[in-house]
């Protein structure tokens, strides 16, 4: 490893000759010339603060990187520290030289995958995890077997097994018959808008009553929700899991199924902050594919988390409700995609009562299929995040991702719901409340 720069100056790089022209690698140099090594990111990184190794922080994760991009080489050592990394991106938002150390991570892991695997143990589970996770008609026969027999599991193993939650019924079939009474009878209010919204792997398995529940609150505000059928994965999970190819194939179908059906839709909604943050990078990702660049700028310039859509419209929480909520801000949402408060911003407009939590900025472990890859750092973390999250005697813990409210609600002592799941439930009760 290079020694530190005390004088706060940048990385001078050389890349070896045999790696210079494969895809991405001046994009690399460029991120290691930005940082300054001035190490403010490993006070806010998960890793780092677990185990107190320089090298599996980001600063030291760099030098890593530098050193691969030089050498074209890596030990198995140096590999594993890449891999305890969560890519939660704290120490982007920390960083006062702007450095895009996710960015970077996949394209060391990129180089590792392509050129050196064998450096990687054999491990079948990454593998396992990437063929069924995508494909719903094996992933949902699993998890419902794994709910039926959670009972009698260890808790070790129970707590990996999501809890399906059972469907609600929409109530956007009720909301759009909403209309105005006039001479003439109840004029229904005409439905202009329309968005799409994605359904996402594991959500549409695991967590179905986000996106109904999204439905429903939209509905009230005569705003239409569609779906693209046969959706397909958004590339985020082979993207993790140093299967680049894969993942962009995925995101190439995904563009074509978004891109023939742009102008009919004023929003395309993810409501799972993981996904919608792999999306909206589809256009640095594919920086290099010129059939699908411009495709996959405009597919984005459509994308935006729920929590951005959802903003416009007011709700109102009935008087009645005292409930009390601990909010956990994916990663995902506040360091992938830069809106650390905007989900607190919705809850506070709406009314709910808020609890103190700290540690905002640390991962809760969950980070996509992390937590089976790595469980004692993910579990560490997990009971970290519930300690801060709990200590205020909240009555519900909201999230805005799906991996995030499984992991939580494996081991919490309170509900934990999707923040879509909680403001339509709040605000059925308002329906509720004002016909009793
Ligand atoms: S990534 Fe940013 S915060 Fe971390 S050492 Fe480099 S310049 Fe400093
Ligand atoms: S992405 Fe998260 S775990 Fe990885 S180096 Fe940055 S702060 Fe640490």
């Amino acid at each position: 490893m290079q020694a530190e720069c005390t004088r706060g100056c940048s990385m001078q790089t050389i890349i070896h000759s045999d790696i210079q022209r494969l895809p991405h690698i001046d994009e690399a140099e460029k991120i290691l010339r930005s940082c300054v090594h001035c190490g403010f990111c490993n006070a806010v990184c998960p890793t780092y603060q677990l185990l107190g190794d320089e090298l599996d922080g980001p600063r030291g994760r760099i030098y890593l990187i530098k050193d691969l991009l030089e050498t074209n080489d890596i030990d198995g050592e140096s590999v594993e520290h890449l891999d305890r990394c969560l890519t939660c991106r704290s120490c982007e938002t920390t960083c006062p030289s702007g450095v895009q150390y996710g960015r970077l991570l996949d394209i060391g892991r990129e180089v590792i995958a392509n050129q050196h695997s064998t450096r990687r143990k054999p491990n079948p589970l990454p593998h396992l995890v990437r063929w069924i996770v995508p494909r719903s008609w094996i992933f949902e026969p699993l998890l419902r077997i794994g709910n039926m027999v959670r009972g009698i599991l260890p808790q070790a193993l129970r707590v990996k097994i999501p809890k399906i939650t059972p469907l609600i019924k929409s109530n956007k079939d009720v909301a759009m018959l909403e209309g105005e009474m006039t001479d003439g009878g109840l004029v229904l209010n005409k439905i202009q808008r329309k968005v799409l919204v994605l359904s996402g792997c594991v959500q549409k398995s695991a967590t179905p009553n986000v996106n109904r529940s999204l439905e429903s609150l939209l509905a009230t505000h005569q705003v239409a929700v569609e779906y693209l059928s046969n959706e397909g994965c958004c590339g985020a999970l082979d993207l993790h899991l140093s299967a680049h190819a894969q993942a962009k194939q995925r995101m190439r179908e995904l563009i074509d199924k978004m891109h023939d059906s742009l102008d009919d839709y004023e929003a395309i909604i993810s409501t799972a902050s993981g996904c919608g943050v792999t999306i909206k990078e589809y256009p640095v990702i594919l920086a290099d594919d010129e059939v699908y660049l411009n495709k996959a700028e405009e597919v984005c310039a459509k994308v935006v988390d729920a929590v951005e859509y959802v903003a416009q419209f007011d709700f109102a929480l009935p008087a009645t409700n005292v409930t009390r909520v601990a909010v956990h801000t994916p990663c995902s949402l506040q360091h992938g995609q830069k809106l650390p408060v905007a989900l607190e911003d919705i809850l506070k407009k709406v009314g709910v009562e808020l609890v103190e939590t700290g540690e905002k900025h640390l991962c809760c472990g969950s980070a996509g299929s992390y937590s089976l890859l790595q469980p004692a750092i993910a579990n560490a973390l997990t009971s970290r995040k519930l300690d801060n999250l709990q200590r205020d005697d909240p009555d519900v813990i909201v999230t805005a991702n799906v991996g995030c409210q499984m992991q939580l609600a494996a081991s919490a002592d309170i509900p934990v719901m999707h923040w879509l799941e909680f403001l339509a439930q709040a605000t059925t009760q308002q329906h509720n409340n004002r016909s009793a």
